[in-house]
C-alpha cells in the first residue's frame, strides 16, 4: 500500500519548505518533494531563493559593497588600507559557503520537525495522489489528504537573446562569472538587473542596462525612484530607458546587442550579457492533464485568496501563483495554507508585503506610492525626510536617500512607506507593522525612537506628514 500523508508539498523553496515545517508543527503527517540537485549531485532544499536567488545574490552584493567601501570610502573616514583588489574566486567560494549553510539548515529543520523529505520530481496525479519519480527514474506513489503545489518560477527567456553558454546568461549565470567582464550588458532595469548590475559594476565592469520602459522603477514612489536613478547613474550604471532589445549576435566571444530607442536602431557590444526580464511560473510536469487544476492566462496556478486551487484539497503558493514573486510572500502563503489545512483560521494581508532592492543605498517600499494613490482618487498627505539630516546616517558615512510616508488625507492612516537609504530593507518593517496595525501617521509621530538610529528618519517623515519635522528648517509652525 502507498505511503499516506496528511499533506504532501511539491517544492522545497521558501514557500514549500515553510508550509511543510508549519504543517508538521501543527501535528500533520507531512512530506515535501524536491527535485533540485546541486553541483555535487545532492538533492538540496531552499529552491531558487537559497540556491540561485535571494541568498547568493546578497552574498555577492555584500562582498562587492565592502570592496567599494574599502576602495572609495575608507580613506574618507580615516582608514588608509591601500588599494584593495577583488578576489573573485574567493568571493564565489564565500557565496557558495553561504548557500551550503542555508540549504543544510533546511534539511536539519525537516529532520527536527519530522517532515519526510522525498527526493525527485513530484506530480499531482489526482486530488489525493502524488507520484514521485526519483533521480534514478524509479516512480513511487503516495496518498495525501491535502496537496500543496510550491513549484516556483524560472527566468523568462526572450527570442532576441537566446542564452549562450557563458556569454548570454540569466540571473543564475550572472552569479557564477569567474572574472569581471569588462563590458557587461544587462537587459531589464528591474530588481535583478539593478542588483546584479551593481555587483559587477562595483567590481569593475562597465555596465549598460537596457530597459524597454520609459519610466524607471514605476512601482516605487516617484521621489524615491528619481533619487535612485540619480545615485545609480553616479555609481556608473548606464541605464538606458525606452531601449527595447530586438536581436543579438555572438561573434568572437563578444555579444552584439541590437535595440531600438527614441533615436532609432542602436547596437552595442558586450563581453557578457545578463537577461533579466522577469520570471514565469513553473508548472512543467507538476500536473497530470486530467487532474483539473486550472491555470490563469499568465500560466500561474489559479487560486483564491486562501490559495485554494480549482480542485478541493489542492493548494498552491509562492511564485507559481499570482502576486509578487518574493520569498517572504511565498513563506507567508505557506504558513497560511498549513494553518487552514490544520483547521485554523488564517488569512494574508496582500496590501502589506514589503519589497526591497538590495543596492547601495537600498530601495524599499510597502503599500501605495503617491502617484498610484492619486490615480486611485485617494486624497493623500505625505511627509518626507532626507537621511542627510539624520545623525546616525552621517556618522555611518551614508547620508544618501530619503524616507517618505504616504497617509490618507482624511483619516491619517498610513497607506505606504517608501525609502531609499542604507539598510532601507530593515527600516521598511516599520511601515509594514504600521499598515498591519492600521496605524495613523500620528501614531508613528508619537512613538519614541532610539537615538541615534536611522529609524529616526521614519519618525521625522511621520512628523513631517503634518509639517512638524524637528530637524528640518522649512517645517510648518505648530498650531
Ligand atoms: P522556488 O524558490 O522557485 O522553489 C520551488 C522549488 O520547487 C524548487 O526548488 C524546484 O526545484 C522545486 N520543484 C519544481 N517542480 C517540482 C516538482 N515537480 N517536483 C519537485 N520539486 C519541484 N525574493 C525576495 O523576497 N528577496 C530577494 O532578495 C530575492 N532575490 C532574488 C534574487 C534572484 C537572483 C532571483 C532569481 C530571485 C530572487 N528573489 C528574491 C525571488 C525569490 O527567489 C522567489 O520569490 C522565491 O524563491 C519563490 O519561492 P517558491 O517557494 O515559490 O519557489
Ligand atoms: P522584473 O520584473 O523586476 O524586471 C524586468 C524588467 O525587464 C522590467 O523593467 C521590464 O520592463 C524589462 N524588460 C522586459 N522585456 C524587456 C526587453 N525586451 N528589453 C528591455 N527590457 C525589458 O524582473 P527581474 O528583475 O527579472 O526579477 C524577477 C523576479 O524576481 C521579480 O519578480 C522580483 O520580484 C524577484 N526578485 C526579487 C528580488 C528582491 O526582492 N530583492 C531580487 C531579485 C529578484
Amino acid at each position: 500500500m502507498a505511503d499516506k500523508f496528511d499533506v504532501i508539498v511539491i517544492g522545497a523553496g521558501p514557500g514549500g519548505y515553510v508550509a511543510a515545517i508549519r504543517a508538521a508543527q501543527l501535528g500533520l503527517k507531512t512530506a515535501c518533494v524536491e527535485k533540485w540537485v546541486n553541483k555535487e549531485g545532492k538533492t538540496v532544499h531552499g529552491g531558487t531563493c537559497l540556491n540561485v536567488g535571494c541568498i547568493p545574490s546578497k552574498a555577492l552584493l555584500e562582498t562587492s559593497h565592502k570592496f567599494v567601501e574599502a576602495r572609495d570610502h575608507f580613506a574618507e573616514i580615516g582608514i588608509d588600507a591601500g588599494e584593495p583588489t577583488p578576489n573573485i574566486a574567493k568571493m564565489l567560494e564565500f557565496k557558495d559557503g553561504v548557500i551550503a549553510k542555508n540549504v543544510g539548515g533546511i534539511s536539519a529543520l525537516f529532520k527536527a520537525n519530522g517532515v519526510t523529505a522525498l527526493e525527485g520530481t513530484g506530480k499531482v496525479v489526482s486530488s489525493k495522489q502524488v507520484e514521485v519519480t526519483g533521480h534514478d527514474g524509479e516512480t513511487a506513489s503516495y496518498e495525501a489528504e491535502n496537496i500543496v503545489i510550491a513549484s516556483g518560477s524560472v527566468p523568462v527567456e526572450i527570442p532576441p537573446t537566446p542564452l549562450t553558454e557563458g556569454l548570454i546568461v540569466d540571473s543564475s549565470g550572472a552569479l557564477e562569472f569567474d572574472e569581471v567582464p569588462k563590458r557587461l550588458g544587462v537587459i531589464g532595469a528591474g530588481v535583478i538587473g539593478l542588483e546584479l548590475g551593481s555587483v559587477w559594476s562595483r567590481l569593475g565592469s562597465d555596465v549598460t542596462v537596457l530597459e524597454a520602459m520609459d519610466s524607471f522603477l514605476p512601482m516605487v514612489d516617484k521621489d524615491v525612484a528619481k533619487e535612485a536613478q540619480k545615485l545609480f547613474k553616479k555609481q556608473g550604471l548606464d541605464i538606458k530607458l525606452g531601449a527595447r532589445v530586438t536581436g543579438s549576435e555572438v561573434k568572437d566571444k563578444e555579444v552584439v546587442v541590437k535595440y531600438t530607442d527614441a533615436n532609432g536602431e542602436q547596437e552595442q557590444t558586450f563581453d557578457k550579457l545578463i537577461v533579466c526580464v522577469g520570471r514565469r511560473p513553473y508548472t512543467e510536469g507538476v500536473l497530470s492533464d486530467d487532474v483539473g487544476v486550472k491555470l490563469d492566462e499568465r500560466g500561474s496556478v489559479f487560486v483564491d485568496d486562501e490559495c485554494r486551487t480549482s480542485v478541493p484539497g489542492v493548494y498552491a503558493i509562492g511564485d507559481v501563483v499570482r502576486g509578487p514573486m518574493l520569498a517572504h510572500k511565498a513563506s507567508e502563503e505557506g504558513m497560511m495554507v498549513a494553518d487552514i489545512i490544520a483547521g485554523h483560521k488564517a488569512e494574508m494581508n496582500y496590501d502589506a508585503i514589503p519589497s526591497v532592492i538590495y543596492t547601495a543605498p537600498e530601495v524599499a517600499w510597502v503599500g501605495m506610492n503617491e502617484q498610484d494613490a492619486k490615480e486611485a482618487g485617494i486624497e493623500v498627505k505625505t511627509g518626507s525626510f532626507p537621511f542627510s539630516a539624520n545623525g546616525r546616517a552621517l556618522a555611518n558615512n551614508a547620508p544618501e536617500g530619503m524616507a517618505k510616508i504616504i497617509a490618507d488625507a482624511e483619516t491619517d492612516r498610513v497607506l505606504g512607506l517608501h525609502i531609499i537609504s542604507q539598510h532601507a530593507g530593515e527600516l521598511i518593517a516599520q511601515g509594514v507593522i504600521a499598515m498591519e496595525f492600521g496605524s495613523s501617521a500620528e501614531d508613528l509621530a508619537l512613538t519614541c525612537y532610539a537615538h541615534p538610529s536611522t529609524s529616526e528618519a521614519v519618525h521625522e517623515a511621520a512628523l513631517a506628514v503634518d509639517g512638524h519635522a524637528i530637524h528640518m528648517a522649512n517645517r510648518k509652525k505648530r498650531k
